[in-house]
């Protein structure tokens, strides 16, 4: 077999064609200086396989292509409605390779195979056929002016854009910016995160399949540092959309600002889950242990902070620990019954304990958890323990900073207003949960909470059909929905000019 795919079998015995060069103008290349990224088992520490890496001249070929294919009339004039159909049939293919592909999820990343199969890929497929459908109905209008003016817009394609995507959902955040990209017209280079590099792989192939013209897709492995950094500078792409860490969204924006770049920013987060005293309180717990322990902890929509009103803080509290106990089943990522799986590098999980040693300096309790988790007799893996804080005041770390692991605090108020003033004392703005049966309460505390959006009486189910992005340091711009084409198609006025002469 070519360096350029490698037959593996992962640990649940699936065996497949793993593609691990750079994939550009529809086909496999090696990187120009020969640089490797190799992805490691976060379950036992193991190397899986090494994936080419892109260095700066890559990144270039893939804009040339990109930029080629954005001209050539089997993209550029396909009718949108065509453009639908491919998206339509990288759909169904992403449901025929379910299984290769949550398999390859659950062995690069850690998450539980249950998940990757059932809820990542619905998501993906459910994405792109969502984008499918939007493909020919993004057009523009006739602007009534004077009768001696027709006005009306065009809706085109923003050009080459840029994506960079984060390791805690390598799929379905691919989808969630190849969908509306590609149902406009653009063309895309997609940088998938260095830890995940294997499912987007994979999906390349799909890609191809699916008939998507060459150049229209590229997708290019890397370090932030070199293979993000050469995107997110380069001047011959015209739109960058992130989706990472606030601090990494600062850089990309500056070095974005060389050709002002269209940009999309999806950042961290700090997500409050209040609960009132008048809330049904076993729906509260077992939205806010989903809302905060799902994916390992490691969702920016993580409902991290949890504010419970003083009257059912006891009660609550009790009942939450039982629900981690209980549902928190800590463990190989395949094995069906498994809810956390490892986090997904060392460096994470050793980020995640020092949080833990910042919550005791700073006198907050740990109530749960807190060390390392032993899946296996010979202690490999990066499993954590589901950690609990309690005792947390707004001014500590841990009541501010993203954690991004199975890491949550609770703090308890006493009226609305404290818990609207506690929800919103952070600097970041991306999630945000309500549980009240009071009807006129939940939307007015709704309204008062600064972020991009608001769960009432749940945690996390957010949809592919409803916009999802943040206000404050939680990023700029929003994805999915309706909302999320306008990142990705500008409008351009027509002005005709209806008199005979002047
Ligand atoms: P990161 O923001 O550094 O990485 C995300 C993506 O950006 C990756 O593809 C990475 O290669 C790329 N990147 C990194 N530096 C770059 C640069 N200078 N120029 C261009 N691209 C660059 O995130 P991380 O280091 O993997 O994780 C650190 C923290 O970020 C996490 O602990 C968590 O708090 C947060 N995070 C948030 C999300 C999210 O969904 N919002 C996802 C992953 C991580």
């Amino acid at each position: 077999m070519s360096d350029l795919k490698v037959k593996l079998t992962a640990p649940n015995g699936h065996t497949y064609i793993q593609p691990t060069g750079l994939f550009i103008n529809n086909e496999w290349v090696p990187s120009s200086d020969g640089k490797k990224i190799t992805s490691i088992n976060p379950t036992n520490e193991l190397e899986i396989t090494s994936v080419h890496a892109a260095s700066p001249s890559d990144v270039d070929k893939a804009v040339s292509a990109a930029r080629a294919a954005l001209n050539t009339s089997s993209w550029r004039d396909l009718p949108a409605s065509d453009r639908g159909k491919l998206l339509y049939r990288l759909a169904e293919l992403v449901e025929a390779h379910r299984t290769t592909l949550a398999t390859i999820e659950t062995w690069d990343n850690g998450k539980p195979f249950a998940v990757a199969r059932d809820e990542d890929l619905t998501e993906v497929a459910e994405t792109l056929r969502y984008y499918a459908g939007w493909a020919d109905k993004t057009f523009g209008q006739v602007i009534d002016t004077t009768p001696d003016k027709f006005a009306y817009t065009v809706r085109e394609p923003v050009g080459v854009c840029g994506q960079i995507i984060p390791w805690n959902y390598p799929l379905s955040m691919a989808a969630w910016k190849l969908g509306p990209a590609l149902a406009c017209g653009n063309t895309v280079i997609l940088k998938p995160a260095e830890q995940t590099p294997l499912s987007i792989l994979y999906f390349a192939n799909l890609v191809v399949e699916a008939g998507f013209p060459a150049g229209v897709v590229n997708i290019v492995n890397g370090l932030g540092r070199t293979t993000g950094a050469a995107i997110a500078s380069h001047t011959g792409i015209d739109k960058i959309a992130f989706t990472g860490s606030t601090a990494t969204a600062r850089e990309i924006m500056k070095m974005a600002a060389t050709n002002l770049k269209n940009i999309t920013l999806e950042t961290g987060g700090k997500s409050p889950l209040i609960v009132f005293n008048d809330a049904d309180l076993d729906q509260a717990v077992e939205w806010a242990h989903i809302g905060i322990m799902s994916n390992q902890g490691q969702i920016c929509t993580a409902t991290s902070r949890i504010l419970v009103q003083d009257k059912i803080y006891d009660a609550f509290l009790e009942k939450f620990k039982s629900q981690v106990k209980n549902i928190s089943k800590v463990g190989d990522p395949f094995e069906e019954t498994t809810f956390q799986g490892p986090q997904v590098t060392k460096s994470q999980y050793d980020r995640i304990m020092s949080y833990v040693r910042v919550g005791q300096s700073e006198g907050a309790t740990l109530t749960l958890g807190g060390r390392p988790f032993t899946a296996s007799s010979d202690k490999k893996g990066f499993f954590i323990e589901p950690t609990v804080f309690t005792d947390v005041s707004s001014k500590m770390r841990i009541y501010q900073e993203e954690v991004f692991g199975p890491f949550v605090v609770l703090a308890r108020f006493s009226t609305e207003d404290d818990a609207v003033r506690m929800a919103n004392e952070t600097t970041y703005g991306l999630g945000s949960a309500v549980f009240t049966t009071d009807l006129v309460r939940a939307h007015r505390v709704a309204r008062r909470i600064e972020a991009g959006m608001v769960w009432i009486n749940s945690s996390n189910d957010s949809d592919w059909r409803i916009p999802f992005g943040g206000v404050k340091g939680s990023g700029i711009g929003r994805e999915l929905g309706e909302e999320g084409l306008k990142a990705y198609s500008q409008v351009k006025s027509v002005h005709v000019n209806m008199k005979a002469k002047l």
